[in-house]
């Protein structure tokens, strides 16, 4: 499998298409156990019925400090409180002390190389009835290194003929395993028309997000991304890059972004954990902007890698230490 393609300072590793490999050591049900033994029953609720919530996160090493920076773990932890919350599932601490367990997991695991963090929490019981309440719950948190998961160096986007799911369906502001059913069906679409990446629209016709990650614009010199009532995942890539376009001084709006809006877009780019920042430059075949990366999404980048990385120094407050 072709190793993604990167731009300069992205998370180095394997494709996120390559099996994960379990070795080292994984959390379950409140023990760190070889992560070949963190199995869960064919039974449970959450692989019959999707009944799970989960997490990613970044960790970045820095070879000159010998450090590996955890990115905005607790917050990433105070999200899924609130998609446990959605679904009724009870996590086994609070995020400051979850946070704690992922620094002995990484710790144990002596990671010396960019990683990605999986928590999961879900129902767990062997439970027939389809429901929420009274089943009994679970929680796990595995590590493995892993590149980028969308190219970095200007991808290729299309719009997806699937919807976005809705609130009131299958509400997309909770992190839910189900609920990428959705992502998957999407992606599947527009890789079959060459694109690395889907966008989405709402059930109402606007954009909504990537498959799994937010959307940006810039048009006329603002920083544009759809807002929270957009059925999109509230990220928390998406929180920095707001916060830093503003400490550059750039105007930014959460608003509705029409279809056509993309078209005319002068850059557009992805953000997410996974995907990081993203730039793409082009969408359904007509190339965006000027058809490269446009300076706003280049400086954004930049910027989130050296301070995600630990480079940079501002923003202590994103970066947990892994090591003493
Ligand atoms: N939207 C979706 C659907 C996602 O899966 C992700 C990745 N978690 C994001 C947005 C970006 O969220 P974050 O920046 O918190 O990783």
């Amino acid at each position: 499998m072709a190793t993604t393609r990167a731009a300069a300072g992205t998370a180095a590793g394997p494709s996120p298409h390559a099996e994960i490999s379990e070795q080292g050591v994984a959390y379950l049900d409140g023990e760190f156990v070889p992560f070949a033994d963190a199995k869960i029953s064919i039974a449970a609720h959450v692989i019959n019925y999707g009944t799970g919530v989960f997490e990613g996160i970044r960790a970045y090493w820095n070879p000159a400090q010998e450090q590996l920076y955890l990115f905005r773990c607790r917050e990433h932890f105070e999200r899924m409180t609130r998609s446990a919350r959605l679904l009724r599932v009870q996590l086994p601490g609070s995020p400051d002390e979850l946070v704690e367990t992922t620094r002995e997991l990484l710790r144990r695991n002596a990671f010396r190389t960019d990683v990605y963090v999986r928590p999961l929490a879900y129902k767990a019981g062997r439970v027939m009835k389809v429901a929420l309440d009274g089943i009994r719950d679970g929680f796990a948190l595995y590590t493995f290194p892993v590149g980028g998961y969308l190219p970095t160096d200007g991808l290729k986007a299309a719009v997806s003929s699937w919807r976005r799911v809705s609130d009131n369906a299958v509400p997309a502001r909770g992190k839910l395993t189900g609920a990428y059913i959705n992502t998957s069906l999407a992606v599947d679409e527009v890789a079959g028309r060459g694109a690395d990446e889907a966008i989405f629209l709402t059930d109402d016709g606007h954009v909504s997000e990537g498959g799994g990650a937010n959307l940006f614009i810039v048009r006329d010199g603002w920083l544009i991304t759809t807002p929270v009532t957009a059925d999109i995942l509230e990220g928390v890539t998406r929180d920095c890059l707001m916060t830093l376009s503003r400490e550059q001084g750039l105007r930014v709006a959460e608003r509705n972004i029409d279809r056509t809006e993309l078209y005319v877009a002068d850059e557009l780019f992805f953000s997410g954990t996974g995907a990081q920042v993203a730039p793409c430059v082009s969408v359904d075949g007509r190339p965006i902007g000027t058809g490269r990366i446009g300076p706003v999404s280049r400086m954004l980048a930049e910027r989130y890698f050296a301070i995600a990385r630990g480079d940079d120094t501002a923003h202590p407050e994103w970066r947990a230490a892994v090591y003493q």
